[in-house]
């Protein structure tokens, strides 16, 4: 069977959607040209081009580097419909209007390429009736492809068949979507709305509700059902103004149309809430028209009063005795919910339970298993935990029994009864609907295990459901050795992965430790160390709260010392005879930065975010990440015609002096923390199987560390040009004095001080200045005041 490559993407319809979508395919370097109508005067290609250019704008950014925008073709259906012959997959995101889609298909049709799968990113629509209107030669090669907003961030892709479509397609599609786009896939079944939307926003409607019987305002509801509820930190409220209230309305409107009484009993909780008709009319949609649910005046936040139309004072918070009960273990916090007399009690044991009431009375119609259900609440909704999960995890026969008892006694959203495999068989046996076996199909009354494609050999750790007993990363494979800073472990005895421990991974003396020996470790018995974590960050640098005690403590002397053996470190690392591979994901700062920049190689999930960042806190890079920007620069020089190093140099300056973090992976690529040849992985669950692969690779090739090198800086003369820049900023007004004194520190270590220019330098000469640097800084009072706002603020200080 030959293998679905997928050489060009074609997105028809740029709007919200569609041009997203484009920009995500951009981001993991997949061709792609952009379509949507001529526009009716000026250049055809108008309403394209628009959308594109918007993309540049928008936050958070679609794009993983603005310029890539340039890299969209750009195309309208009236002139250039013979570009979708090149293309092997074709994704419709036009306007949610199926006399619109089904007009657009019968023009494209002619046109698509005899092999092309063709899918629609409708959110609602039923799949089968648009394939209908499909020649029977793209029928089999037709299904849903539903990207959730904003697609670049957003985990789940849902995909939908039709009674047509070739199982192969969806194998395909489903492959491509998970290695390629880096999603997590979720089969849905042809349903109004798919899975995620439709327990979503039912879910959403019924928070609303109650909201309004137990009489809570939008910011208690907000405070309760967000982060203490293991939710998206929004809540429920702001996310609906963040997603636009006229977008919510619409998905309102296809339950409203889609369903009725008998198709979903919970119907009639389904009208649109008045509150949002008023919002809707007034034309406040949300944050796009900076004013729905809330309105930020000035410093602050108003909340709308349905009553009165007008916005009053927000920011009243839930009682806090509902946070401490909402920390409790599963089934205490559930019952002391339901048990608890006060309306915010009372109102989040209502909420959970519709949602495990819903969930379990449509899951046999929407989804294949409850797997399926949880998974598009966590990847959809930003949820911990699905519904299914929750409700195991508190004590499954219990929590049905409560909820029975509310259908009871007339409590319940709807008096539909919970299904039968609720209470009798195999998932009451079990205790819930996650087994070691699989996950509760209520169609097949069999727990089943996920399907099996290729593709996923590739996570060697995917995300699992509660009650699958998934193995845990944090203890798999072979443990060599473990303490509170590190745990160096390995899966095939070939390859040696080190895990940091620490709070945030913060790289401590003992992190710093157990890595050298890590080192040592890999040099004698293995063929490569991988530096990886299941989770984020890869490490947000040194504990500043150690340094300053440590000072306190034991004085500068100790501090230097100190900085030397974490650049001692580093230096290993680089020097190792085994490759090392920093497998990047999340966030890696200041001295997670060092250790990924002196790595023999960098495996990086998209959504990295690396920087030198330690001017934020008044300090400069302590690690060797001066000495690395000097290095790469003479490097850079090295290999091109020009004679001057000091362009080389501006870059890596800028970005330390102005603490410039990369936006993702690819932006950090042009900050010069990423190397060309380092590798980019969309999908973060396969950055192990990558980084493994890698090192095996190198060795394989006959890794030797690079050569110890001198190599020359400019010295005085660049230091100077350097210097006059930042007199010009400090006397603008652009940096405060104590900015300028930081740059002038990094200025004087990249640079290599007081020397004539083309000195040749070591490593070990420059991680002396960058020492210097370090601890003159650390005992300056503005540096002090940068380093407490952070710790106490977590943002920095600029003094
Ligand atoms: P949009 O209104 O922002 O963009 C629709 C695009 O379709 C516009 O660029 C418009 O020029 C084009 N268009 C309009 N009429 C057309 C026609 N007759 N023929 C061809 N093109 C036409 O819409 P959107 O929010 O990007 O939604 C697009 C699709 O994606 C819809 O099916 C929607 O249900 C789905 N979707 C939307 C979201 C979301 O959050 N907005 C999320 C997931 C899926």
């Amino acid at each position: 069977m030959s293998r679905f490559n997928v050489k060009k993407v074609a997105v028809l319809g740029a709007g919200v959607m569609g041009a997203q979508i484009a920009a995500h395919l951009v981001n993991v370097k997949v061709p792609v040209v952009l379509f949507d109508l001529p526009a009716k005067e000026g250049p055809k290609n108008g309403i394209v081009t628009k959308a594109v250019e918007g993309l540049k704008k928008l936050k958070p950014s679609p794009l993983g580097v603005v310029d890539d925008a340039a890299l969209i073709q750009q195309a309208n259906y009236e002139e250039h419909l013979e570009l979708l012959g090149e293309c092997d997959l074709v994704i419709e995101a036009i306007a949610e209007r199926m006399d619109w889609k089904l007009d657009l298909y019968k023009r494209i049709a002619p046109f698509v390429a005899e092999h092309a799968i063709v899918a629609s990113n409708t959110s609602g629509l039923s799949i089968t009736k648009l394939s209908e209107a499909l020649p029977d030669a793209i029928k089999p090669r037709f299904c849903g492809i539903h990207f959730f907003n904003p697609p670049r961030y957003m985990y789940l892709v849902e995909l939908i068949k039709t009674p047509t479509t070739e199982p192969k397609i969806l194998d395909d599609l489903e492959t491509f979507v998970t290695t390629a786009l880096g999603k997590g896939v979720v089969r849905a079944k042809d349903t109004p709305n798919f899975i995620a939307n439709r327990i979503g926003i039912a879910g959403m409607l019924a928070t609303m509700k109650e909201a309004l019987k137990f009489g809570l305002t939008y910011d208690v509801v907000d405070d309760l059902t967000g982060k203490k509820l293991g939710r998206a930190s929004s809540g429920t409220f702001r996310t609906a103004d963040v997603v636009g209230l006229d977008t919510m309305a619409h998905v309102i409107k296809t339950l409203q149309d889609n369903l009725n009484a008998k198709t979903d009993p919970f119907y009639e909780s389904f009208a649109t809430p008045k509150v949002l008709s008023k919002l809707l009319e007034m034309g406040n949609l949300g944050q796009k028209s900076k004013a729905g649910f809330y309105k930020k005046v000035g410093r602050d936040i108003l909340r709308f009063d349905g009553d009165s139309g007008e916005y009053v004072p927000g920011g009243e918070k839930a009682d806090e005795v509902y946070g401490r009960m909402l920390k409790k273990p599963a089934g205490e916090r559930l019952k002391l919910l339901r048990s608890s007399e006060g309306a915010q009690g009372q109102f989040l044991w209502s909420i959970l339970r519709n949602s495990f009431h819903y969930a379990a009375v449509h899951l046999a119609s929407i989804a294949q298993t409850a797997r399926d259900v949880d998974f598009a609440m966590r990847w959809g909704f930003g949820m911990k935990q699905g519904p299914f999960e929750l409700w195991q995890e508190a004590g499954w026969v219990q929590v049905a029994k409560w909820i029975e008892e509310d259908i009871a006694a007339g409590k319940a959203l709807s008096n539909a009864p919970l299904p039968e495999w609720v209470f009798k068989g195999p998932v009451a046996e079990a205790g819930g609907v996650h087994t070691a076996e699989g996950s509760w199909n209520p169609t097949s009354k069999k727990f089943e295990p996920k399907h099996v494609l290729p593709v996923y050999s590739r996570q060697l750790f995917p995300e699992a459901v509660l009650g699958s007993n998934a193995t845990d990363w944090q203890s798999a494979g072979k443990t060599l050795q473990e303490d509170d800073a590190l745990r160096l472990w390995t899966l095939d005895d070939k390859v040696l992965v080190a895990t940091l421990k620490t709070k945030m991974r913060a790289i401590s003396m003992e992190v710093a430790e157990a890595l050298q020996q890590a080192v040592e470790i890999a040099e004698k018995d293995y063929q490569g160390l991988v530096v990886w974590a299941g989770d984020e960050p890869f490490s947000v640098g040194a504990d500043l709260q150690a340094m300053l005690t440590g000072m306190v403590g034991a004085g500068m002397g100790m501090v230097s010392q100190a900085e030397e053996f974490l650049q001692q470190t580093m230096l290993r690392v680089r020097y190792s005879n085994v490759p090392v591979v920093s497998a990047i994901r999340g966030m890696a700062l200041g001295g997670g930065c060092e250790l990924a920049i002196y790595s023999s190689k960098r495996v990086a999930a998209m959504e990295s975010y690396i920087g030198l960042v330690e001017v934020g806190v008044g300090l400069v890079p302590g690690a060797g990440g001066l000495t690395y920007i000097a290095r790469r620069a003479a490097e850079n020089q090295a290999k091109s015609a020009h004679k001057d190093l000091l362009p080389f140099l501006t870059e890596g300056f800028t970005s330390a002096a102005m603490a410039k973090v990369g936006t993702s992976a690819i932006e950090s690529r042009q900050l010069g923390y990423l190397l060309d040849d380092d590798i980019v992985v969309p999908n973060k669950d396969e950055l192990l199987y990558v980084a493994i692969n890698t090192a095996k690779a190198m060795f394989d090739a006959g890794y030797r560390p690079p050569h110890k090198r001198l190599f020359p800086v400019i010295g005085r003369s660049g230091k100077a040009t350097i210097m006059g820049q930042l007199v010009n900023m400090r006397d603008g007004g652009f940096i405060s004095a104590h900015d300028f004194h930081i740059a002038t520190l990094v200025a004087n270590v990249v640079t290599g001080g007081d020397v004539d220019a083309g000195t040749l330098v070591t490593e070990e000469y420059l991680m002396a200045l960058e020492r210097a640097a370090f601890c003159e800084l650390l005992q300056n009072t503005k540096t002090h005041e940068r380093i407490m706002a952070m710790l106490s603020t977590g943002k920095p200080l600029r003094n």
